[in-house]
Parts: C-alpha cells; structure tokens; sequence
C-alpha cells in the first residue's frame, strides 16, 4: 500500500486521510468520525466523500475577541468581555422545584473570582448543571476550579442584583471558560472542562494559545466535536493548506473591480478574524471574508441559473400562439367580471411569452384571493384557440375537482372539451380518458400531478398551468423534454417571495406578481385568543352560523401526538359536534380519509349542508367557499406564518365582515407574540413571507427540502440579498460575452463540477 505523502494540505484532502498529515492530534479513528460528520452536514453520500473544503465550508456561528482583556472596574451592564480571572470560591447547589422536591438533577454551578488587580467585588460566572451525571459533574468542577485556580472566560456581563456584582451565565462552559496552568500566560496550557469528554474533544495541548488572547470563532457541534476542538482542527488545516491548491474561481478582473478578497485570505479569515477587521462586521457577516465567500456562492449559482435559461430561450417550441381578435373576443366573452389592473398587466405578459418562439417558463405569485385562476383561465384559452391541449395540475383532488368544475362552467358555451383525471377514477375510465387525449379530442385535461408522471400521451399539449406550486417542488423541464415535450409551463404560488429570491429559489422562472385584490373585498379580522378564552370564540362561531355563514376549524395534526400534545382533530370534532354545537351540522376532513369520503365532506361544505367544517390542513390550498366567514385555528403556534395566511384567506372571499381566530396555549410566550401578532397586524402576504422566510429560512417556507433548491452553505437568501443582486448583475455581464475566452472558461467550469448539479433544474 502506497503511504499517503506526507506534506501540505490540499482542498480536495478527503476528511479520512487527515490523520497522515499528523495535525491536532487526529488519528485514523478520529479522522474518520470527522469525515463522517462532515459527510453528514455536507450532503455527502459517504464519509469518504468528505473533504477539508467542506469543512472549511463549516463555518463559525459566532465570534469572541478574546484578544483585549477586560478588568472588573471596566464592566458595565450587559458588556461583552473577556476577563481573567481567579478563583476564591467554587461550588455548585441543586436548584429545587415543586415538582422535584428532594430529588432534583438540576445544579447551579456558581464560581466567584476576582481579577489580577483585585479592580473590583468578586464577580460571579456560573452555569447549569443538569442530567443523569450531574453529581459527578458538580465534583468535577468542584475540583478543577479550587482557590486560586486562573482562567479566562468571555461571554455576556450583567448586573446582577441579587448577587450585588457582575455575573456571566455559561452556555458551555467546556468553551467559554479557558483554565490557565503555570503562571506565565503566554504558555499556558488549556484544560478540558468537559467531564463527559470523549475522544474526539480531548484538545492538543500544544494548540492552546490559539484560544486565548485572539479573535476566535465559535462553532456548533458537528458530530461529536464540540466547538474549541473544531477551532484546533481547523487552524491546523489551514496551518498545512497549500495555497497553490486553492483555485481563484473569480475571474481576476471581476475580483479587483470589486476589490474582493482572494479566496485563499478569504478561506482563512473566515474561520479567523485577522487583529485589523471590525468585529462587529464578521458578527453581520458582512467583513471582507463574508462577502467573498458569499460573493463567489451567489456568483456560480446565478451564473449556472442564467445558463441554463439563455440555453431555453434558443430552444423553440414546436408552435407559437397568436393572441389575434377572435381569441380575445372569445376571452372577453367567457370573462365574468371585470380584470383587475393587476390581471391585466400580467395577463400581457404572460400573452407576450406564448407569442414567442422560446417555451414560457414563468411564475404568476399573488396573494390568496387575488385571482390567479382566471388568468389561467385566460392563458389556457388562448392555446385552445390556436389548436393546442393545455394541462391543468392542481397539488390535491379536491382542488382538482374545484378547478375542473369553474372551468367547466366557465367554458360551457365554448367547443372546448374539458376533462378531470384524478387517482380515483376506475381503470377503464382513466384508460378511455388518456386514449381521448392522445388521439387529440380532449382539449383541456385537469388533474393532480399524477397527470405528468403518469405515461399520459398528448396528441399537442401546448401549455402546462401548475397551481399552488410550492407544493409540486420544482418542475423539471428536462424531465418534460425528455418526453419529447417542449410546452409553455405557467406555475402559480400563493406563496408570495420576493422577487430576487423567487428566481433563486424556483430557478429559471420569469415572475409575474399580482399585486392587487379583485374590488370589494374587506380585510379579514385576525385576533390570537388564548385556551381561556373559548367561550368567546364559541360565541362568535354561534353567532356566525346563525347568521347563515359557515366556519372552519382547523387542527395542525390528525392523530394525537403525545409529544407535542395536540389535541386529536377526530376527538375533537366529536366534541364539538355532540357537546358544543349540537344543534348546528358539523362535518370533518382530514388527510387519513379516502378520496371519496373527503369529496363527499367538501361538497356538502360548499352545499352549506355543513355548517362548522373540522379539519387538518388539506384544506389549505385553494379550496374557495365564500360563504364561509370564520376560520378558527388551534395551535396556531405550530403554524408557520405563510401557512396561516394561506389559511385565513379560505375566508373572507365575499363581501362580509370575516374573521379569522388564531387559537395559542402559549399566548404570552415572545415567539407567539411576536408571529402571531404579525398575524394580527398584516394581511399582505409578501410582508407575511418575508417574516416567515426570516424566522424559518426558505426551506420551510416553501417546503422544498426535496424540491431542488440548491442548497447555499455560505450565502443566505434573506441576509445577503442585497449581495445577490450584485452576483446576479454580474453574473449576466459574463454570460452576455457568450463567445468571450473568460465566459468560455467559466461554463467549462460549472458545467464540470456536480457542485452545480443546478444545471440540471429548469
Ligand atoms: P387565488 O389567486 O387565490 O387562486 P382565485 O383565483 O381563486 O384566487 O380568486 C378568488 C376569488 O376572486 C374567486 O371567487 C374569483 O372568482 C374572484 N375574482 C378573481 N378575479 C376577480 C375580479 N377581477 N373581480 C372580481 N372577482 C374576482
Ligand atoms: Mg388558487
């Protein structure tokens, strides 16, 4: 066997060879359990796959200057500082509770310590200490820190009043408290303060200075290792990394009219701030390492997604529409109100695509309720009268079904034939069906996604529309192509995301926004109720339903979950159907139920046969009774924001008062105050989503996890979006130099690495 050579580091090292390189005391095993975390966090199919770019990848959470230390005399309420210390006085006390008494695992660690000058009282730093080996903790501790031991910690000070002194809270004490040994500082050696260390944290002692009096980062635990340890790994790696290993991916000029930095400097002053930068910029991620490394993610991710978008616009398809008189006059006659300004305006936009020869590919965002169906409407009635078949994919049946039946009635006095293909239609009927549409006789077809995936055949589909897509993930044209389609897609979300974002996150879409309500319409009323405040929120449903209106009651889950404790939608609706409400007719649809005998609830809702529908989420997309003015939902906490606006805007689709009841046990608690309240306070949904994208990341908001939104290690779509325009911008300037050597080097790069496997989407 051919002994690795020992000798520098380079980006591609893989994580289970660092071991060779003998740095930070990582060993065969320990390299591997590395590997294997690194692997995990980044995506990686095994652990071999990992390599020391992707844990330079890992980056800090945080950062403490631990450079200048800070005397007590010096402190002030609420200060961040390092002090070292001495200690006088150590020991930990139980906390006691009601519940508890007597046998508590919890522990208050106190240590009162004063500094070299003896500038001020004794301050105090004390942490909790809790779990099965609390005891053998509190001992630990006890006897590492006694009288007259020296350490330095950082972290947050505040008065403290009870105490008549400073005091520091711990987090971690194994990383936020350093214990000096000997007594010249400069060649201290750090101690473990860890009593349930394993292996992968027992730190090299000879790497003990680089987490004192420096700038260091703080890191989460990735695997086993905790953050002082990554600290040691990192800076080891860096230490040993070649330089002539690390590629400058900018091109030169691009670099230096941005004045960013190269990506060697900005690789290692990531992980460690240099003594000139501004703390407070790395702590916004905004120092010059930040914004190259954030620069270069948005820069290839932009560049791969205006690739692949010049490359569709080259692409024809197989007939263009014309948008003449007769097909707006058979619109004009079909239309049953009046467009918005809003409808209008991207009504010509969407026209505008289907007339060219590139195939459309573009996002129609709007609010719940806006009107984005008959815009469908429009488009697919346009590829109709120039002799094409259009798709219309809804995410569940019953929306299919809603769909299928206004489209229907609207297209009644038209030739058009339109057809609902779902799942539960028997075999012989979907077969007769799908032969309909291959031999061209169908010319609108509506369906789940099924319709796609399905080996369904068109004789001439010329237009796909796809509503409310965050649920579809995003659509595969290549898959399309592959099957020898090239139709325009129109896709549809109620989920509203800023613009910049949307073509990030959806890949190469044009993006249409609906930014108006259809006229008449008055705002719903949002209020957060707490579990006390039930009797109000029944009377306000009696009053309702006698008033001839209908109320949904939503639960987050169908079955009881003992961990989270919700209340089981089932039991519930037997409750309120027998107990509360039993005069009123009360019905329930939950995802569990078959296809029929969900179809059967929703159509006697929209019948008002029943009053109060009980319901889990399937109702959340969509689904238009405008009868229905009162939407109450339980454990709305559980809720994410875009969630609940989608919700609220089942109501409030007539004319009348409605109101929408977001029902909390933890009503006082900062995080329902703060979500929910904006609840209360908004009823536009791009503010709503731009909160909800803040507080839950993008993955969330559009559940797309699975659904192909390239995953940024380093950029983030909220905080740095001011720095994705910039990317974004030049990323076009290169990709219109089509022929120029840079851009031809540029797409030879992305178009090799399966870092851009983005090249496949769109
Ligand atoms: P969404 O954008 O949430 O899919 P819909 O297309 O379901 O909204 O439209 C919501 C309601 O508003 C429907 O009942 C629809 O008929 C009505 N609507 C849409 N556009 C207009 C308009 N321009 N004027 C009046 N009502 C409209
Ligand atoms: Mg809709």
């Amino acid at each position: 066997m051919i002994q690795p050579m020992l000798g520098a580091i380079s980006l591609n090292t893989r994580i289970e060879d660092l071991h060779s390189f003998k740095i930070a005391r990582l060993g065969q095993i320990l390299s591997r359990k590395l590997a294997a975390a690194v692997a995990h966090y980044a995506n990686k199919a095994s652990y071999s796959d990992a390599t020391v770019e992707d844990l330079l990848s890992y980056l800090p959470f945080r950062y403490e200057d631990r450079s200048h230390l800070t005397t007590i005399k010096d402190l002030q309420d609420g200060s961040e500082a390092s002090l070292e210390l001495t200690v006088n006085l150590s020991g930990g006390y139980q906390v006691r509770n009601r519940r508890t008494a007597g046998k508590s695992r919890l522990f208050i660690f106190e240590v009162s310590a004063v500094d070299a000058g003896r500038t001020g009282r004794p301050i105090v730093v004390w942490w909790f200490v809790s779990g099965r080996h609390c005891y053998e903790i509190v001992k630990y501790y006890t006897e590492k820190l006694t009288r007259g031991t020296r350490f330095i910690t950082f972290g947050r000070w505040d008065w403290d009043k009870r105490r008549g002194t400073y005091s520091l809270r711990l987090q971690k004490p194994a990383d936020e408290l350093e214990i000096l040994q000997g007594t010249n500082s400069n060649q201290d050696e750090t101690v473990e303060l860890d009593p349930e260390a394993s292996e992968e944290n027992e730190p090299d002692p000879t790497l003990a200075a680089i987490h004192v009096g420096r700038r260091v980062p703080v890191y989460r635990k990735l695997g086993n290792f905790n953050s002082k340890r990554l600290r040691e790994i990192i800076h080891a790696i860096l230490e040993n990394l070649d330089p002539l290993t690390i590629p400058e991916t900018l091109p030169k000029e691009l670099r230096q009219r941005l004045k960013l930095l190269d990506r060697k400097t900005a690789l290692s002053e990531i992980h460690f701030p240099p003594k000139s930068a501004s703390m407070h910029e790395y702590e916004i991620a905004r120092s010059a390492a930040h914004i190259r490394m954030i620069f270069e993610d948005f820069f290839w991710l932009t560049f791969a997604i205006g690739l692949q978008r010049g490359k569709r616009i080259k692409e024809s398809k197989p007939q263009t529409v014309k948008i003449d008189k007769a097909v707006k006059d058979t619109i004009s006659a079909l239309l049953p109100f009046k467009l918005t300004g809003a409808q209008k305006k991207v009504t010509v936009q969407i026209f505008n695509d289907m007339k060219s020869l590139a195939p459309m590919n573009r996002l129609l965002q709007g609010d719940v309720g806006s009107g984005k169906t008959i815009v469908a409407l429009i488009a697919m009635v346009a590829a109709m009268q120039n002799g094409l078949q259009v798709a219309l994919m809804a995410p569940t049946e019953i929306l299919a079904e809603q769909h299928a039946r206004n489209v229907k009635r609207l297209l009644a006095k038209t030739p058009f034939r339109v057809e609902l293909l779902t799942g539960s239609l028997r075999a012989a009927e979907k077969r007769r069906l799908q032969q309909a549409l291959s031999a061209g006789e169908i010319n609108a077809i509506i369906g789940t996604q099924a319709l796609i995936q399905d080996a369904v055949s068109f004789a001439k589909l010329g237009l796909i529309v796809i509503d409310e897509q965050h649920r579809f993930g995003v659509l595969q044209r290549a898959e399309l192509r592959g099957r020898g389609l090239n139709p325009d897609v129109l896709v549809m979300t109620a989920t509203p995301i800023p613009r910049s974002l949307a073509m990030t996150v959806y890949g190469d879409l044009d993006v249409s926004i609906i930014d108006e309500l259809p006229p008449g319409r008055t705002p719903v009323q949002t209020k957060v109720f707490g579990e006390d405040q039930r009797q109000e929120v029944k009377r306000l449903i009696s009053g309702e339903v006698r008033a001839g209106r209908q109320v949904y009651v939503v639960y987050p889950l169908v079955e009881e979950s003992e961990k989270m404790d919700l209340k089981d939608a089932t039991r519930r609706f037997e409750y309120l159907r027998d107990t509360v409400f039993p005069k009123f007719s009360v019905g329930l649809l939950h995802g569990r139920m078959k296809a029929p005998d969900k179809d059967a609830v929703m159509k006697k809702f929209i019948a008002g046969e029943i009053q109060i529908l009980v319901s889990t989420t399937v109702i959340e997309v969509g689904v238009d009774v405008p009868n229905a003015s009162v939407m109450i939902i339980e454990h709305a906490e559980r809720f994410g924001l875009s969630q609940l606006h989608q919700l609220r805007g089942r109501v409030g689709r007539g004319a009348d008062q409605s109101f929408c009841v977001l029902l909390t046990s933890d009503k006082q608690t900062l995080i329902a105050q703060e979500r929910l309240g904006i609840m209360e306070k908004s009823s536009n949904g791009f503010v709503i989503a731009e909160k909800d994208l803040e507080l839950r990341g993008p993955g969330e908001l559009l559940g797309t996890r699975q659904s192909g939104v390239p995953e940024l290690r380093i950029g983030n779509l909220v905080r740095d979006q001011p720095l994705l325009e910039i990317a974004r911008g030049e990323a076009e300037v290169f990709l219109n130099k089509e022929n120029s050597p840079t851009t031809v080097k540029m797409i030879e790069y992305i178009s090799g690495g399966s870092k851009f496997g983005l090249a496949a989407v769109g």
